[in-house]
């Protein structure tokens, strides 16, 4: 079978090695050296002022919105993964979408002044695919109506918009550590931001609150990732460059065998250097995905339909209609791309694509 995606696994005695010192200290949460490290290398590598290491990708949103969403409206994208939008009905806010743009599919800046009311208290956008919303003028509609910006920036590890990391944009941007995800530990995530204020709001929020062992600032949750977690996260942190190398090779692959007469592949924002994290391809139309998706089941390839459904039509959201949003769900299709994939499947892949769009 060729999956969608596979786990980048380091070696056990990799692992192991990190977990040795867990057990050496019988250690195994709360923020432990194995977590402290992790946090100091990846502040490091990806040239961020505050991050922290939280137990998923979910999570991170949660807490941004629960400090500053305030049960308000958010505006956010319906071409996300649904915990975009279950985040904000989770935490009593109401979604209020704005349709994406068709190349980028990231939402349209250009839409966001029109659906802002006196409820809206944030934007949230995901960075689809890592490919950055446009973030400069997503800042200045913030600004100029006093809202805040948070950024599903889930895909974007390792992800640069103009010379910096992406997830130095917006008030919070939070990203997912998740065993799919380029860099994972297992289960994790991580939230980032800019401003000393929100960094300690966003930190004690992480950890129940406390403040020390007796006291306690604001109201917290436990968003703590485990020893265990960091662990495995500190094995696969040396194999980043080759990972990243190995993606490029899959998606330069595609790139110069799919036939795109007739699909076409996202368009990733100018001055972005991008991570290879998701190879979407879009459709003429959902008969020819579903034909393609039989065609490539066949050969047992699973590619997946990511995103689908659009967001707006999940029945708690109850959204507006967002025609290019489920125009662009209707078509798109994520091709396998993960470290070790063989030429012979790529080929395998790209000839039942390209014999079935003739
Ligand atoms: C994976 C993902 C999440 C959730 O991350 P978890 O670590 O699974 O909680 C949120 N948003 C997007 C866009 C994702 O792809």
């Amino acid at each position: 079978m060729i999956p969608v995606t596979k786990t980048f696994l380091p070696s056990q005695e990799e692992y192991n090695s990190y977990l040795k010192r867990a057990w050496d200290k019988a250690w195994l949460t709360n923020r432990g050296e194995l977590t402290l490290e992790l946090e100091e290398k990846l502040k490091n590598f990806l040239n961020v002022s505050n991050l922290i290491i939280t137990n998923n990708g979910t999570i991170p949103i949660q807490i941004a919105l629960k400090l500053f969403g305030k049960g308000g409206e958010i505006i956010t994208t319906p071409f996300s993964y649904v915990a975009t939008s279950a985040a904000i009905v989770w935490e009593n806010c109401t979604p209020v979408f704005v349709d994406i743009h068709p190349d980028y599919l990231t939402i349209d800046e250009t839409k966001i002044e029109s659906a802002i009311t006196p409820k809206t208290t944030a934007i949230l956008a995901t960075h689809v695919f890592g490919n950055p919303c446009h973030v400069v003028e997503i800042e200045r509609i913030a600004k100029k109506y006093n809202l805040k910006v948070i950024y599903d920036a889930a895909h974007c590890f390792g992800v640069q918009y103009n010379n910096q990391s992406v997830f130095n944009f917006g008030d919070v941007s939070t990203c997912s550590f998740h065993a799919t995800k380029i860099f994972h530990t297992g289960e994790g995530g991580a939230m980032f931001c800019n401003d000393k204020e929100t960094y300690h709001q966003l930190f004690y929020s992480h950890n129940f609150g406390h403040n020390g062992p007796l006291a306690f600032h604001g109201l917290g949750i436990n968003a703590k990732i485990s020893e265990l977690q960091a662990a495995m996260g500190l094995a696969v942190f040396p194999h980043l460059s080759s990972i990243f190398a190995e993606r490029k090779k899959v998606v330069d692959f595609y790139n110069e065998n799919l036939n795109f007469d007739t699909i076409r592949s996202l368009k990733i924002r100018e001055n972005t250097e991008w991570n290879y994290s998701y190879y979407a391809v879009i459709f003429d139309s959902e008969d020819t995905l579903l034909k393609i998706l039989d065609a490539l089941a066949k050969e047992n390839i699973i590619p997946r339909r990511y995103f689908y459904p659009s967001l707006n039509t999940i029945e708690y959201t109850k959204g507006d209609k967002m025609p290019i949003s489920e125009s662009i769900a209707s078509r798109i299709l994520c091709l396998p791309l993960y470290v070790g994939i063989s030429t012979a499947d790529l080929e395998k892949i790209v000839r039942t694509i390209n014999t079935q769009t003739l």
